[in-house]
């Protein structure tokens, strides 16, 4: 038996089996979670499909109202939200991390509220009126990662529910909890079926990626799952967001003075120690500068304190899970192997749970997988480069586009680099920053569609053109 349910059709629903929810700060199971079937997953679409009807139809500023409702809910139950989070994820309480996380639900619960998608004049001639209506796409299946689970759970339902649509929504097994929990509160004030979770393994995401009573995927994950669903959404022609993995480049021009620039460079890399998909995951730096950038950027990091997230002293927590560890201490070996120097950290910690120290390391090649590969971690490779031509051409050189920045005393000089980047969002002495109201999402193979603000509201609808002819004129 578990304290935490599935809920389908606004009713707590359990299941025959449970998996395991481990805390990746001690390595301990401390939660069972329901393993939900296919069969649950089909009574939840079914409880979608039915309340689609009223929920789209409703007025308006009643929708408004439910969704300024649940922004309070959020941040009345902000502390037991993060404290969640923290235990399933890893996150530390403190500094841009869960508590963090939750405020973020919040805030762009209540900012999508605030949206609206209006209806547009297409043309007014003698002839005819031509308007543009949006309307709700119907039931949307979201399929969420485990890196900021909650907040990427809050990004899929919050535009899909204010512009009318319905939603079953996948957790990733990881991090099931914090969701589970959102999604029971919520449907305190939502009318049943609006919002049904399921939770169980990648069998309920494959089902819903193919489900013919599903109307649109949002998924936020890793870039072969995204393409496994594009495939298998092809039988219903699903409409679909795909917020996939990113290895963005960081370039410092020449002569940047880093000293004013360290803090918003750090917490730009190891933001959730690193697991952040608009995270900076490749730094170049200028050959005459690069000695010193990475002593004065090793001194800082060497300072940051790392250990569980529920001890408020610590800013960075560990990896979220086994195969993340195993992945970024593979990465970080193979560079040793091929000859890199670490500057700091480099060894995983030899405590329990899924420690790797703050690791930076120098004198990489770009064909090391440490650099061509997401590590998604608290590893960060230091690239040396000559001139900004070949600064680009490097950070451009990848089948991935999510984020890149550039840095530099001078902003509109990095602005210009910036922008040569291949990108859905690029920085200026910054990283990973993200705005509800400012579209975010991946060129290449990270993603297709936007998020946030009116556009990622219109990624919810589809299209109606009304066109009424006037009467002949004498
Ligand atoms: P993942 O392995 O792709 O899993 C994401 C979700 O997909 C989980 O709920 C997972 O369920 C489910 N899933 C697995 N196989 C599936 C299938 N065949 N069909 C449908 N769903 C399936 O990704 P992750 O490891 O959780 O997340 C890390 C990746 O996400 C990184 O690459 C990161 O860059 C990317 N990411 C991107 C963004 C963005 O906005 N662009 C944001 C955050 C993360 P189970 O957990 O049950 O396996």
């Amino acid at each position: 038996m578990t304290d935490y349910a599935m809920i389908i059709n606004g009713e707590k629903v359990f299941s025959d089996t449970t998996f395991d929810v481990i805390n990746p700060a001690t390595g301990e199971v401390f939660a069972q979670c329901p393993k939900g079937t296919v069969e649950q997953l089909n009574e939840a679409v079914a409880a979608a499909r039915k309340a689609f009807p009223a929920w789209s139809g409703m007025a308006d500023e009643k929708r408004v109202e439910i969704m300024n409702q649940m922004a309070g809910i959020i941040e009345q139950h902000q502390v037991e939200l993060a404290r969640l989070i923290t235990r399933e994820q890893g996150k530390t309480l403190s500094g841009p991390g869960s508590m963090f996380e939750a405020g973020g639900c919040q805030a762009w619960t209540q900012v999508t509220a605030s949206l609206k998608l209006e209806t547009e004049l297409v043309d007014e001639n003698p002839e005819d009126t031509i308007e543009l209506v949006r309307k709700p796409i119907g039931v949307v299946g979201s399929i969420t990662p485990w890196n900021w689970p909650l907040l990427i759970a809050v990004w899929h339902i919050m535009p899909a529910i204010r512009v009318g649509c319905t939603v079953v929504l996948k957790p990733a097994s990881y991090t099931p909890l914090s969701t589970l929990r959102l999604v029971e509160l919520l449907n305190e004030v939502l009318p049943p079926g609006v919002l049904n979770v399921v939770s169980g393994s990648s069998d309920i995401g494959n089902a819903m990626s193919a489900h013919k009573e599903i109307d649109k995927i949002v998924f936020t994950g890793s870039i072969p799952v995204g393409q496994t669903i594009m495939g298998r959404a092809a039988s219903n022609l699903k409409s679909l967001t795909l917020e996939l993995g990113g290895n963005d480049a960081g370039i410092i021009l020449p002569g940047t003075d880093i000293t004013p620039l360290l803090e918003p460079l750090f917490w730009g890399c190891f933001i959730n120690a690193g697991q952040t998909c608009a995270a900076l995951k490749r730094l170049y730096v200028h050959e005459d500068d690069y000695d010193t950038v990475c002593e004065k950027f090793t001194e800082y990091v060497s300072k940051i304190p790392v250990g569980d997230g529920l001890d408020e002293t610590h800013l960075i927590g560990p990896l979220g899970n086994a195969p993340q560890l195993e992945t970024v201490k593979r990465y970080v070996d193979d560079a040793k192997k091929q000859g890199a120097r670490v500057l700091c950290g480099g060894e995983p910690a030899s405590s329990p749970g899924y420690f790797y120290p703050l690791t930076l390391v120098a004198d990489v090649t770009d064909d090391m997988d440490l650099v061509k590969e997401e590590q998604f971690g608290t590893a960060l490779p230091i690239i040396k480069y000559s001139t900004i031509n070949e600064a680009v051409e490097r950070a451009n050189a990848l089948d991935v586009g999510l984020g890149g920045s550039a840095w530099s005393n001078d902003p509109a000089k990095a602005k210009e680099v910036a922008m040569r980047l291949e990108a859905g969002t690029v920085w200026v002495n910054a990283h990973g920053k993200l705005h509800p109201m400012a579209p975010f999402g991946g060129v290449k193979l990270s993603g297709v569609g936007s998020e946030f603000g009116l556009e990622g509201l219109k990624a919810y609808t589809v299209n109606q053109v009304i066109s009424v002819a006037k009467p002949p004129q004498e």
